[in-house]
This record gives structure tokens, C-alpha cells and sequence, in this order.
């Protein structure tokens, strides 16, 4: 998007992977298999954080088998299933690295595409995108929505969100720490990282299908993430409401002259009934539109204003990576995040 450049990182840089997972026991195998296969050709130091976000199946035990076999992994067990934008923002808090990918565990985005990457970060960029070419393996409908969805966004707010792209993405570790400033509630992720600015970049890549096991996504779940974009990054909708109001007032009040003087000539009579029906439907109608409206808003107003902390953890389970980095003093970890939580060594 943008072309300003920063400082140039050294040439020894250490990269975190964030991989939110919930029930994901079919794909996490040949997921890190594939990733590992990247990290290893790359010649930085690398840690991987999988973040399990509340899975009712073996994703668990999966990633300890994981964990055993490769030093490179770090666990982050939430104490319950909290969605996945928390959970890529859990991944985010317990990584050590100077730059940090964020990756689905579903193999929908190819690990193969990290090491373009992190070449155009080592250019500057504190935030590269990967934008999707095609999207197989998806419904037109979801695609058209998607498509209107970025339109509509781009124009009712001033935050400008690249189309076609998902949290598929590197970022610096400014960036970083930038959204971790971020502690709202409703996090519409596409948004946030838009909204922190920095310069950013796309990289271009075809999506694959999902490998094995389920999408999460359902159109009620679409239509709710679309109404969360709309409403947590610009109030547009509530100034329709007054304008739509305004209208309808008006028109209602020029109605009403116009009846007013009709009777006053003609004498009144029982018809109009219909008239007097489809007014009152209409006002009705588009009363209950912006309240609900107004609900939208409030409600998110009543979740943001209890101010409790994103996520709790369960069980976090360093990466090597991490360890260094916490032994020389350098670590992210949220401490208040994880009252309880138990870090076996
Ligand atoms: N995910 C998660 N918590 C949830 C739902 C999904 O951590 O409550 C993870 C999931 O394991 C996957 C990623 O988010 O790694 C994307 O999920 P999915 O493939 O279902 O979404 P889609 O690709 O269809 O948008
Ligand atoms: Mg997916």
C-alpha cells in the first residue's frame, strides 16, 4: 500500500510463527511438516507458537507430540475457546522474535510463501500482506459478498483494508507491539492492522483449499464478522439513521399539511385508512431499524466498558527462542494474562 521505508533490520534476525488452531487434530501434522520444511531452508532463528485456542479434539496431544520432536515450538494452551482473532492476538503476546508471521494452521495459506515475506520486511516493511490471486475452493457467493463487503468499507471509513488478503502476514515487531496497545474487545483484525499505519505491502499468492477438517465459517458467522468490521471502524450507520429519519419526518410532515388542508376543504371522511397504514408501518419500521441499530453500538460500548483482560492461559509452554530471549531479559508475555498459568520447563 504504502512505500515508506524504515530502518533496515540486521542480517541475524530471529522469526516467530503464530498459529491459531481449534480442533485442527487432521492438519497440524503436515502443517508443521511443510513449515518446518520452510524454517529449515531459511537461515534465521526460528520459533513456532501455536496457540490452542479451546479444542474439543486431540489438537493437544498433537501439538505435544509436536513439541517433542522439535525444539522450535512453543504452546500456548487458552483456558477456553475465545474465537480466532484473541487468539492470534494470544500467539502475538507470547512471541519472541523480531519479526512474526501469522499463519492458519488449515494449510489454506502456503507456509512455502514466508521467505518472500520476510525479504520484503528486511526492505523496510513493518507490515507484509499476503494478497490472495484466486480463491479456490470457495463459493461465488462468498466471493461476491467478500468482494462488496471491502467496498462498502472502503467507503463508510477512513481506514483503508486491502482486499483479498486475510491475516496471512508478517509483521515487525513495532507492529507488534502496536496492536498490543490495541485492547478491545472486538477485534476485527483486518482493521487493526490497517489502523496501526506503518508501512505495509502486499505479497501476491494463490490460496489453496483447506487441506483436511472443517472451515469454522458459516454465512451467520460471515454476516456477524461483516456487521463487526462495519461497526467497531466506523459510525456511518448511525448517521444514516438520522438522515433516513430526517427524510421520513419530513415527508410525514409535508403529508400531514397536505391532509390538514384537504379535510379543512373537502370535510373529513373515514377513508385513508390504508394511507394511515402505510405511514405508521413505515415510521414503526424504520424506528425499530435504528434502534436496533443503536444496539449494535451499545452493546459494544457494554463489552469494551467491563475492560477485562482479552484471554486467559491455561498452560504456556516455551519455545528454545523464547527461553534465550526471556533469560536475557527480553520477554512479551503478558503476566496478568496468565495468573495461573503453569510453564513446565
Ligand atoms: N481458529 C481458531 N479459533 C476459532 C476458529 C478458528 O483459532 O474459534 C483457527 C483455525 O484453527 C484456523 C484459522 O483460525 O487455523 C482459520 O480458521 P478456518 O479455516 O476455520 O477459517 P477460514 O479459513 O474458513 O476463514
Ligand atoms: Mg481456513
Amino acid at each position: 500500500m504504502s512505500s515508506r521505508k524504515t530502518s533496515i533490520p540486521d542480517a541475524g534476525y530471529s522469526l516467530s510463527v503464530v498459529v491459531p488452531a481449534y480442533n485442527e487434530q487432521e492438519v497440524l501434522g503436515e502443517f508443521h511438516r511443510r513449515l518446518a520444511q520452510t524454517l529449515d531452508q531459511m537461515s534465521c532463528e526460528a520459533e513456532i507458537v501455536y496457540v490452542n485456542d479451546g479444542s474439543r479434539d486431540n489438537t493437544m496431544a498433537v501439538l505435544h507430540a509436536i513439541r517433542a520432536a522439535d525444539p522450535r515450538v512453543s504452546i500456548v494452551d487458552l483456558s477456553r475457546n475465545f474465537g480466532k482473532e484473541i487468539a492470534v492476538s494470544a500467539g502475538l503476546e507470547h512471541s519472541a522474535g523480531d519479526a512474526v508471521i501469522i499463519i492458519d494452521a488449515d494449510l489454506q495459506d502456503p507456509p512455502e510463501l514466508i521467505p518472500a515475506l520476510v525479504a520484503k520486511w528486511q526492505h523496510g516493511y513493518d507490515n507484509v500482506y499476503a494478497k490472495r490471486k484466486v480463491r479456490d475452493g470457495e463459493s461465488w457467493f462468498k466471493k461476491i459478498t467478500a468482494h462488496y463487503f471491502y467496498r462498502v468499507m472502503q467507503s463508510v471509513s477512513r481506514i483503508k483494508i486491502p482486499e483479498d488478503t486475510g491475516d496471512f502476514r508478517l509483521l515487525s515487531r513495532r507492529a507488534v507491539l502496536a496492536l498490543g496497545q490495541l485492547n478491545e474487545q472486538h477485534r476485527f483484525m483486518k482493521g487493526l492492522f490497517a489502523w496501526i499505519g506503518y508501512p505495509s505491502i502486499a505479497v501476491e499468492y494463490d490460496r489453496d483449499p483447506r487441506f483436511a477438517g472443517e472451515t469454522k465459517w458459516n454465512y451467520w458467522k460471515l454476516w456477524n464478522f461483516a456487521l463487526e468490521g462495519i461497526t467497531s471502524f466506523t459510525i456511518a450507520p448511525l448517521k444514516i439513521a438520522t438522515y433516513l429519519g430526517v427524510c421520513v419526518a419530513g415527508l410525514a410532515f409535508m403529508y400531514a399539511i397536505y391532509t390538514i388542508y384537504k379535510t379543512l376543504m373537502y370535510g373529513e371522511s373515514v377513508k385513508g385508512y390504508p394511507s394511515l397504514m402505510v405511514v405508521t408501518l413505515l415510521l414503526g419500521g424504520s424506528n425499530l431499524i435504528a434502534v436496533g441499530l443503536l444496539g449494535e453500538y451499545l452493546g459494544r460500548i457494554f463489552n469494551e466498558s467491563k475492560g477485562r483482560p482479552l484471554y486467559f492461559v491455561n498452560v504456556f509452554e516455551p519455545s528454545e527462542l523464547h527461553r534465550l530471549h526471556a533469560a536475557a531479559g527480553r520477554e512479551f508475555v503478558p503476566r496478568e494474562r496468565n495468573p495461573g498459568a503453569l510453564t513446565p520447563s
